[in-house]
């Protein structure tokens, strides 16, 4: 670009043209070209047009361990379609038109022991639509000590506050009583309309605590909204062929909250449900309605590429398919299979070592949860090279026996993938 014959700046158009290579569109290119010639370095237009490529959003590989990575998505999931109308909205029998809650959401709903389901943009969304339908000019009760911020600002009083609903904060930050919540009801000029539940997820109180059981919080005059947050659909985990793992614990499932006697629940869809990112509502049918009724339900509602994946999703956790979903296989996949993977890739790579390490839940769920895992581990902290690959490898630094390593995780690794991880870690060695 520099040549002594034109001491002008070079043209933006013409140093735009020289990088056509990248594949990237000339609208863009003129951008970067702009920006460098701006910058007095025109030389810099090729490093930046790749620096541009990359930052484009693409697949990676997430050897990071952490199951839900809010980084990366949460829940992994095949979203490939052909280009395609669907049947969001039209009832193919009568030829009239239909309901976009008919297909997914009424799956959801039978997974979930619900008598009705309606699917919205997030988690933030169905709780913001249900207090919006069912609270707002009105009060809700909520335990002090489930006021919490879920990752990526959501906050239980500024959600209340946007739905129109008065937050009436019952107990205390630990323990709480049904009590309490009576009280509330009963005080002079009250007005509630709910009971709220939030599962904590993030975060445990422990030590001098108590709280009042969902049922117990459901017998009260006003219906109850849980918001279980994760998605869990059955405590018992029919879809896994060994039942529920140990780590779950006392995580809240939608089945048994609704039998507790919730009117309400909301949760994601990308997170232990394993799905893509989505908020359900599910419930008593009216009550369903009420929320799809309100003018806000259309701002919030999903498109037929996420319905029909979580139709999709649904139909695997009615086949009982555990094995099919990928956030629940890697979850639950035995460290014998991921020793003989760890093993091979060793073996082809020299100077990658197997090490033993711990993959988490991740996403705000199940804080202090840590499944036994395998990885691979190679010296020094290898992180920005791995991401430099043709599909970014996420890897962590952990110290062995005080020296920095780079693990990769194999457990939210794909197996399709391992090949692939090979060939990178051959490489930045
Ligand atoms: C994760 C979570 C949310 C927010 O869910 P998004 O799908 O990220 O909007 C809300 N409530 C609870 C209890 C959660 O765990």
């Amino acid at each position: 670009m520099s040549n002594d014959a034109d001491q002008r700046p070079p043209s933006v158009d013409r140093l735009a043209r020289s990088l056509s290579e990248s594949g990237l569109p000339h609208p863009i290119l003129v951008d970067i070209a702009r920006d460098a010639i701006a910058a007095g370095d025109a030389d810099s237009a090729i490093a930046r047009s790749e620096q541009f490529a990359r930052r484009l959003l693409r697949p990676v590989i997430n050897a990071t361990g952490v199951l839900l990575h809010t980084n990366l998505g949460r829940a992994p999931w095949a979203t490939t379609h052909p280009a395609s109308s669907f049947n969001v909205e039209l009832d193919l029998e009568t030829g009239e038109r239909g309901s976009r809650h008919d297909h997914a959401a009424a799956l959801i709903a039978r997974c979930a022991g619900a008598e009705s389901a309606i699917i919205v943009n997030n988690c933030a969304a169905a709780v913001l639509l249900v207090l919006a339908a069912h609270g707002a000019g009105r009060e809700v009760l909520v335990s002090r000590g489930e006021l919490v911020e879920i990752g990526g600002g959501f906050r239980v009083p500024e959600v209340m506050e946007q739905s129109g609903a008065r937050l009436v904060e019952v107990g205390t930050t630990n323990r709480t009583r049904l009590s309490d919540y009576t009280a509330a009801l009963d005080a002079p000029g009250a007005d509630v309309a709910l009971a709220m539940h939030v599962h904590q997820s993030n975060y445990r109180i422990t030590g001098f605590t108590e709280a009042p059981s969902i049922s117990e919080i459901a017998s009260l005059r006003v219906p109850l909204i849980a918001d279980i947050g994760s998605g869990l659909l059955d405590a018992a985990c029919p879809w896994l062929k060994d039942g529920p793992p140990a780590w779950l614990r006392d995580e809240p499932a939608a089945q048994q909250t609704l039998a507790s006697g919730a009117e309400l629940i909301t949760f994601s869809g990308d997170k232990l449900l394993g799905g893509p990112q989505a908020g359900i509502i599910a419930g008593a049918a009216n009550a369903v309605a009420e929320c799809a009724r309100h003018p806000l339900a259309r701002a919030m509602r999903s498109g037929d590429l996420i319905l029909s994946s979580l139709q999709e999703l649904a139909l695997t956790y009615l086949r009982r398919d555990g094995a099919a979903i990928p956030f629940w296989r890697q979850a639950t996949l035995p460290i014998g299979s991921l020793n003989r993977r760890a093993e091979l890739l060793s073996a082809t790579v020299s100077g990658v070592d197997v090490t033993e390490c711990s993959s988490v839940p991740g996403g705000g769920t199940l804080p202090g949860v840590e499944i036994p895992s395998v990885g691979l581990a190679v010296r020094g902290d290898m992180r920005s090279r791995l991401r430099e690959t043709s599909t970014p490898i996420i890897a962590r630094v952990v110290a062995i026996d005080g020296v920095d390593h780079t693990v990769c995780d194999l457990r939210t690794v794909e197996p399709d993938d391992d090949d692939q991880l090979a060939e990178a870690l051959a490489m930045v060695l």
